[in-house]
């Protein structure tokens, strides 16, 4: 999609510390960590929200969430635990509307977040 930025990052034409691809996904590491770990899942097709995503294809939304689970493998963080969060909306704090899931872990995680 033209005036994405995740699109451009799947395409390549805007630079990102990718850490893991499948078929349907890219995984990268975010600009602004959050945590040791956190890094980004997102499908290569654009799909605004994760909702979006599940109503058209639940079988891409699924290989999102099995690649952020390799990630947290992958960074040795799947036994102490890992967050995985879809903001969904402005309200939510979502700021990019090509959906990802964060993978944040690598310290304590507090509860309820901000
Ligand atoms: P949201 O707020 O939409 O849930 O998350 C968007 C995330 O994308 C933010 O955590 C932000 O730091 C990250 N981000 C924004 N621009 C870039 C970029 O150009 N490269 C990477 N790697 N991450 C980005």
């Amino acid at each position: 999609m033209i005036d994405c930025l995740f699109c451009k990052i799947v395409s390549g034409d805007v630079p990102a510390k990718i850490v893991r691809e499948s078929a349907g996904t890219v995984a990268f590491r975010d600009i602004n960590p959050q945590a040791p770990t956190h890094v980004l899942v997102i499908p290569r097709d654009h799909h605004p929200t994760v909702a979006e995503l599940a109503a058209s294809d639940a079988g891409l939304l699924a290989e999102v969430v099995r690649e952020a689970h390799e990630v947290a493998v992958d960074e040795g963080i799947a036994e102490s635990g890992y967050r995985l969060v879809f903001n969904t909306g402005v309200q939510a704090g979502q700021t990019v509307f090509h959906v990802h899931v964060h993978v944040l872990g690598g310290r304590g995680l507090n509860w309820p977040p901000g």
